[in-house]
């Protein structure tokens, strides 16, 4: 589909730009153009809200103030630094993404979007970020906030990604475009809100065509909902003198090289039979009580999980496992269901002490 572009719209840069000097939010990787702290901060706001990433940010900033300290460090450390923030690939690609930072570009960040693409866990939107933003290049930068912003612009109902990218590479400026990148992100952050947009309030209420046809709550339209598939787990935390058994997940997929209780996962619902053998399987888990469910929902898979507490067994492990002193578990990073399932562990721990 052919897009036209109105002289009108041309003028977006101009209205946006003295509006965002005037009500950005004061966020900490602003305060510079450091390319790693907006590389930083651009990774972490991938999938996480602006107030959940603050604080990681200001961690992350002071363990590895630098790209060859994050470079060097274990990624462990990197994982465990990570945990409470989900979406843990983006910590081992931040990862690899300093190393290969190290090993290709002599420490620098590149500046180019080709360069930059080249990296580990930056893809098109993240590398038109960081060139735009660190560097003044003239590129687009189209997240889920900008892509919002266009189609209510030009009141595209069901655009698709090369539009908004076509629309967005022609509307952005050659002067200050990283400024007007991050303006139209915080546009759609704060003002042209997925519901209920505050058009009063938005500086480009004057050639938005959704706003002049009353059409703002219905675009973008919405997307037909699609139900994740099910994966069923079960774990067992095995316990003993405030020793828990740990074992590491494999390097690659979903929660990768984290640490988790010993657990057995299948697709589709549990059979009964399959819960039985499974306990049997799992260190501990003849002499069981369960502790309830923990539902967990990702991007492309729903899980829950069955917790079951066996509390002083013998130390017995596999070489993948490893008993861990309770103090020592914060540098072990653990994604957030298990992180849970501790909790409720620790809690019914609590309880029995308390009884007897
Ligand atoms: Fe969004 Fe309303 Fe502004 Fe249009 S006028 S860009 S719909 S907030």
């Amino acid at each position: 589909m052919k897009i036209h572009i109105s002289d009108n719209l041309r003028a977006v840069p101009q209205s946006i730009l003295p509006w965002f000097e005037r009500n950005q939010r004061d966020l900490p990787w602003r305060h510079n153009h450091d390319p790693y702290r907006i590389l930083l901060s651009e990774i972490m706001l991938q999938q996480t809200q602006v107030a959940v990433v603050i604080p990681f940010f200001h961690r992350f900033i002071n363990v590895f103030p630098t790209v060859s300290t994050l470079a060097d460090a274990p990624l462990q450390q990197v994982l465990a630094l990570w945990q409470g923030m989900g979406y843990y690939r983006r910590a081992r690609n931040l990862h690899a993404c300093a190393q290969a930072v190290m090993q290709h570009h002599n420490g620098a960040i590149p500046d180019t979007v080709n360069d930059l693409l080249s990296l580990p866990g930056i893809g098109r939107y993240t590398a038109g970020a960081i060139a735009s933003i660190a560097f003044g290049r003239q590129d687009a930068a189209v997240d889920g906030n900008v892509g919002r912003v266009l189609a209510r612009l030009l009141a595209l109902r069901k655009p698709t990604d090369a539009e908004l990218w076509k629309v967005a590479g022609q509307l952005v400026p050659a002067n200050r475009p990283g400024d007007y990148n991050a303006a139209m992100m915080e546009l759609g952050a704060i003002v042209c809100t997925p519901k209920s947009p505050k058009c009063q309030t938005c500086p480009l209420q004057q050639v938005c065509l959704s706003h002049e046809r009353g059409l703002e709550n219905k675009i973008p339209a919405p997307k037909a909902a699609t139900k994740q598939p099910l994966v069923s787990a079960i774990t067992v935390i095995a316990t003993s003198n405030d020793r828990w058994l740990l074992e590491q997940r494999p390097a690659s997929g979903r929660w990768g090289g984290m640490w988790q209780f010993p657990t057995v996962e299948r697709d589709g619902r549990i059979p009964r039979s399959w819960r039985i053998e499974s306990l049997l399987n799992l260190p501990g888990g003849e002499s069981v009580q369960r502790l309830g469910k923990v539902t967990h929902l990702l991007t492309h898979r729903r899980y829950e999980f069955e917790a079951y507490l066996a509390a002083g067994v013998p130390e017995l492990s596999t070489p993948l496992q490893r008993w861990v002193d309770a103090d020592n578990l914060p540098n072990f990073g653990m994604p957030r269901p298990q992180q849970k399932m501790l909790q409720m562990a620790q809690q019914r721990l609590a309880a029995i002490a308390n009884e007897s």
